[in-house]
């Protein structure tokens, strides 16, 4: 089987890690800094804070930016679920902006007027949370002015698009944003097995993010609220959690940042050849307003389910029948039972509805060779004619 995603591990990815298992500290040592640091510089962003998952990373940007009850958190329909379970998680209540039908990223001019509506009803939202859907960046230029004539907060959802592009700048340097998340699960660009990274520009954001990802524990003297008992003295002054990432993970992750051009380079080469070999077939893909800046996590097509016999399913299980691990990106989110338990309905974002009807992500990752595209692309033509 073609997985549809698959992390690279190399002998010196591997030595990264072994020198870590064999030195003093397995966790809270010096690695973890040192990729944080390395993350910053690459990004363009003044801080990292290292977690032990993107989700962690979400849950904690949420808490910095002082989300609770009482408050709305909007994200996309068409993200993984930790998009909008971080708001639900801060007991803030959740809604959505549907997509963009080519894109597929949030569409602006629906967040612009549900942002109108919402104003009249008094209910803006804290913080609106953009998912660069596929590694390709949402127009965040027009976000942010709509953040600043509004009043909320943006946490950039680029779990998928380290290594992307926006308007020539990497993705995460916070430009029209407050934080930006990225995952290192092992499908996404680069991984640390389990692990992710908030990025800010602000450092009271930076600040409050390391406290809570730590038990809300402090050993600076300038935050306790009295001198140290003692040399062995540290002070609870949050309620945190236990976040961390381990230096095993971090060294993992400094060794494959140290890769990164090439694996975008690659991801960027297969998305091309599809595009190129996918012409003539009854099939869409996502289009792009910038030049090519994506990351290209994933290679979704939509298929014209109406110039075809067979159905969405039946492709899908052809493809998964002749060992192609396609899969669908997503169910959206307002689908899942525990949402339409709070109160979500089939109907009320009809874009990520039929997006969900006609969507198959193709196999793409770094190790994809070039025959593999091809036999990928005859067995979607086998099947579709
Ligand atoms: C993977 C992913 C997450 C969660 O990241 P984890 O590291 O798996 O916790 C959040 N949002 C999106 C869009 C993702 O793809």
């Amino acid at each position: 089987m073609i997985p549809y995603g698959r992390q690279s591990i190399s002998e010196v990815d591997i030595q990264a890690v072994v020198d870590v298992l064999r030195s003093d500290y397995l966790t809270q040592g010096l690695v973890v800094p040192q990729f944080e640091q390395a993350v910053a510089d690459y990004v363009g962003a003044s801080y990292g804070v290292a977690v032990n998952s993107g989700t962690s990373a979400l849950h904690i940007a949420c808490l910095a930016l002082g989300l609770g009850e009482g408050d709305w958190l909007w994200t996309s329909p068409i993200t993984f679920v930790a998009s909008s379970n971080c708001g639900l998680y801060c007991d803030a209540k959740v809604d959505f902006v549907d997509i963009d039908a080519q894109t597929f990223n949030m569409s602006v001019t629906a967040l612009e007027c549900k942002l109108q509506e919402a104003e009249k009803r008094g209910v803006l939202p804290k913080i609106v949370v953009p998912v660069h859907f596929a590694g390709q960046s949402c127009d965040m230029q027009a976000i942010g002015r709509l953040a600043k004539r509004y009043g909320f907060y943006v946490i950039e959802d680029a779990c998928h698009a380290i290594g992307g592009q926006y308007q020539e700048e990497f993705i995460g340097s916070g430009r029209y944003s407050d934080i930006t998340v990225f995952s290192f699960h092992p499908v996404k660009i680069i991984t640390t097995a389990e692990g992710g990274m908030a990025m800010t520009n602000q450092p009271l954001l930076a600040e409050k993010m390391q406290l809570l990802r730590s038990h809300g524990i402090t050993r600076d003297v300038d935050k306790m609220t009295h001198h140290p008992d003692g040399a062995w003295y540290y002070q609870q002054i949050d309620l945190g959690f236990n976040y961390r990432m381990t230096e095993l993970q971090a060294a993992l992750g400094l060794s494959q940042l140290s890769r990164i051009a090439g694996f975008i380079k690659r991801r960027q080469q297969v998305a091309r050849q599809y595009q190129k070999l996918l012409v003539n077939l009854p099939v869409d893909y996502q289009r792009s307003a910038e030049s090519d800046g994506s990351a290209w996590h994933l290679f979704v097509i939509r298929l014209h389910l109406e110039q075809m016999k067979l159905s969405h399913q039946q492709v899908f299980n052809a493809l998964r029948k002749s060992n192609i691990g396609v899969n669908l990106h997503y169910i959206p989110v307002h689908l899942q039972p525990y949402y339409q338990q709070l109160g979500f309905k089939r109907g009320d974002f009809p874009e990520a509805e039929n997006y969900y009807q006609e969507a198959i992500s193709l196999p793409l990752f770094f190790e994809l060779s070039d025959a593999d595209i091809r036999s990928v692309v005859e067995c979607l033509k086998t099947i579709l004619s």
